[in-house]
């Protein structure tokens, strides 16, 4: 079997993180027979620089001929003084609209060791193990009318039928494969978008009679997830709810530089660490690399329906781990502290030796 990645490392620690991750992408392959052809392109500000816009068309282009894209990171101080629709992030947005990435799926899981790091306490999180399926591309961020005079501002929370079903058919995809258990987050008791929304996920339901389901108000999740985040297996929500839970769902379990994402559509799917170009550390082989890493994984999975390998790979982090190595983000006394480049050649024999 034969994949091409489109490879978008971006700037700042995106570049370090990315090389990381490519090493990792090659051993993986080569233990499943897998071969991988990379194309490297630019975005965000290093786009900017060599052609004046965060995001050409050849990019998205190229994007669209692979079979995934994996994405480093995007920004920094030389170009924060740019006009908005010029600056490194609408490179993002743009991407993620133009591959019609409808679906954003953000894992909270706990690594080995960092039960004792959460501000939540040990016997409440752990075995946590869930995800957030957030829809992308509809809803208030996009929404029209939206704008603001002098004395108001306004959006619109807008979700058509087919937006609604075709992330709820997703989630419930994933949790057949999981737990079969689904929790519907919306507000249906004050707004009549969320109305709608829940009652197309119960008609998609009726497809998936194997998958539990409940619905909880945002406030409520938003409040069980720290209480007791055990209960979850899916969460499904909408653009604005999501943004919002994915932060506190995976702050509860892990620091930024662990946590990785997949945005999904259709005919494309896109793998990124959740943390941006950090670039108070940019240049010094410090960085985290296991969210970019981790992201690898989430591409074996659900771009290639490989989970084996994601499993080879996580379970390498996770054996990195809990042998105490420990890049500087996530150092305390007594464990062993590591560069970039050490934490991916540890995470790579360990995957060598599985
Ligand atoms: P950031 O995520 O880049 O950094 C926040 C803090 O976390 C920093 O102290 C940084 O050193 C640390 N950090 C982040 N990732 C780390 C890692 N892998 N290992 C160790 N430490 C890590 O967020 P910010 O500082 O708010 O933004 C910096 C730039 O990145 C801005 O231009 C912002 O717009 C951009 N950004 C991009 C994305 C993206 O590309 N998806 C996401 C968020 C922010």
């Amino acid at each position: 079997m034969t994949y091409t990645v489109t490879l978008l490392p971006g700037d700042g620690i995106g570049k370090e993180v990315m090389t990381s991750a490519v090493q990792v992408m090659h051993a993986a392959a080569k233990k499943v027979k897998v071969t991988i052809q990379v194309v490297e392109k630019l975005i965000g500000g290093a786009s900017i620089d060599q052609f004046g816009v965060p995001l050409t068309e050849d990019t998205l282009e190229t994007c669209r001929r692979s079979d995934a894209v994996l994405l480093g990171a995007v920004g920094g101080p030389k170009w924060e003084k740019l006009e908005h629709q010029r600056k490194p992030e609408a490179g993002l947005l743009k991407i993620r609209k133009a591959l019609e990435l409808f679906a954003n799926l953000r894992p909270a899981q706990i690594y080995p060791g960092f039960l004792q790091a959460s501000s939540i306490k040990e016997e409440i999180l752990d075995g946590t193990d869930f995800i957030v399926v957030r829809e992308l591309t509809g809803g208030l961020y996009f929404g029209e009318p939206r704008g603001y005079d002098q004395d108001k501002g306004w959006n619109t929370m807008i979700y058509t039928r087919p937006e609604v079903e075709r992330i709820a058919r997703m989630a419930f995809q994933m949790a057949r494969q999981r737990k079969h258990k689904l929790i519907s987050v919306d507000k249906a008791n004050v707004l009549e978008c969320s109305q709608f929304w829940r009652s197309v996920v119960e008609e998609v339901h009726q497809d998936f009679p194997d998958v539990e389901l409940k619905h909880l108000y945002v406030d409520n999740a938003a409040m069980q997830i720290v209480r007791d985040p055990r209960q979850f297996d899916i969460i499904l929500t909408s653009n604005l709810f999501g943004d919002i839970l994915s932060d506190i769902a995976g702050i509860i379990t892990g620091s930024l530089g662990m946590l990785p994402s997949a945005s999904l559509g259709i005919k494309y799917a896109l793998f990124e660490p959740v943390h941006g170009s950090a670039p108070d550390i940019s240049g010094q082989n410090i960085a985290n690399p296991i969210a970019m890493i981790s992201s690898v994984g989430m591409m074996y999975n659900y771009a290639w329906k490989l989970p084996q390998v994601a499993e080879l790979i996580e379970s390498a982090i996770r054996r990195t781990l809990a042998a105490g190595y420990r890049t500087k983000d996530i150092y305390t006394t007594g464990d062993t502290l590591v560069s970039t480049t050490k934490m991916t050649e540890i995470i790579l024999k360990n995957m060598e030796q599985s």
